[in-house]
């Protein structure tokens, strides 16, 4: 008998997350996961790696929920935003009773996790604008804990309407979850829904250092939500989520240096999507240029699957939307150095 066959039906069924690392390529300019391009340095004290760590380091707690703009209670600190998504799932969702909903095209774990804790998913697509279709999640309340929204969204750029998101928190109240995900917001901190915390207790945020703060390697997210929901998590998560070194680091990306930094990060950042977006929309090729309110960018070519394997050919690895719903001959290019940037550009160039 195969070990596989012993393995839960589920796990059998599943095909995991076609993470960027996954997938892989040969290229020397990775613009396929939205990391930063560049690393920042950190200082490390190993003297006290003998003895577990805080399950919520204060140091990094206290930091994020001043740089957010809540209280530590209303705050936890996760292995990567991931792990959030997951433990939401895990605390809220009955196996085989519970759905979650999700709107595609977005973000791929929150399915992922869905599935792999034996929960129902129940899509309701993006409506013609690229919005939450509000009316059609509200049909699908009963059964339903959680309402994954992602703002800006990944991989479209589309940031979700306030006054739609208020509807739905009403009509949520009481019977579910909805969870904006914000890993991007600080490329466009103005449209963060995390004001609203202190008014809808059903209402969770997902934030990340992976995107932002340039520390994808690091594995540290943040959950902000009611202390209620936080509490409820914290049964869930294991002992000891935040290693010693990710939290010293993480402190340090939070401390006044390390926010500067993400500032500048940002700014520049922005500065080059303008750019690119400019020359892209220019192009004869690009069809079009979808919102750009994270550290990227989504843009139908005419030909996607011949762009992409050019930019493959010239060692630039991008991420290929073109097999999702509505996606056709859609690629995803992160936004990386200067120097990056002109390479996509040559190449576009060449396609003239
Ligand atoms: C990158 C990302 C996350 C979380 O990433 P972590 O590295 O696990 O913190 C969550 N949501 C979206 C939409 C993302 O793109």
């Amino acid at each position: 008998m195969s070990i596989t066959l012993l393995a839960r039906k589920q796990v059998q069924a599943l095909t995991p997350y076609q993470s960027a690392r996954r997938i892989g390529g040969q290229g020397h300019i990775w613009l396929n996961a939205n990391e930063a391009a560049e690393c920042g340095t950190y200082e490390l004290d190993c003297t006290r790696l003998n003895r577990y760590p805080e399950c919520q380091p204060p140091q990094v707690v206290n930091a994020y929920a001043a740089y957010a703009g809540v209280s530590p209670e209303q705050l936890l600190v996760t292995r990567g935003g991931d792990e959030g998504i997951e433990l939401l799932i895990r605390t809220f969702c009955e196996p085989g009773q519970d759905n979650i909903v999700i709107c595609s095209p977005t973000y791929g774990m929150y399915a992922i996790s869905a599935e792999t804790n034996g929960v129902g998913i129940i899509d309701v697509p993006l409506n013609a604008k690229r919005q939450p279709d509000v009316d059609a999640i509200i049909d699908k309340l009963d059964n339903t804990k959680l309402i994954f929204l992602c703002s800006p969204n990944n991989p479209t750029g589309d940031l979700v309407d306030s006054s739609d998101l208020c509807r739905l928190l009403d009509a949520a109240r009481d019977r579910a979850l909805v969870v904006v995900d914000e890993a991007y917001i600080e490329f466009c901190p103005e449209f963060s829904q995390a004001r609203l915390l202190a008014d809808y207790p059903q209402l969770v945020i997902i934030r990340t250092l992976s995107k932002a703060f340039g520390l994808a390697g690091l594995r540290c997210g943040f959950t902000l939500a009611t202390p209620e929901v936080i509490g409820l998590l914290l049964k869930v998560i294991p002992p000891y989520p935040i290693p010693e070194p990710v939290a010293q680091i993480a402190a340090q990306a939070l401390n006044e240096q390390g926010l500067a930094l993400m500032h500048t990060r940002v700014a520049e950042i922005n500065q080059l999507k303008h750019t690119l977006g400019e020359h892209l929309r220019a192009h004869p090729q690009v069809q079009d240029v979808f919102a750009a309110n994270g550290n990227y960018l989504l843009v139908r070519f005419s030909q996607g699957a011949a762009l992409f394997a050019r930019m493959a050919k010239a060692g630039i690895i991008l991420r290929d939307f073109a097999n999702r719903p509505g996606l056709a001959d859609c690629i995803r290019i992160t936004i990386g150095t200067q120097t990056e940037m002109d390479a996509v550009l040559e190449v576009l160039q060449q396609e003239q």
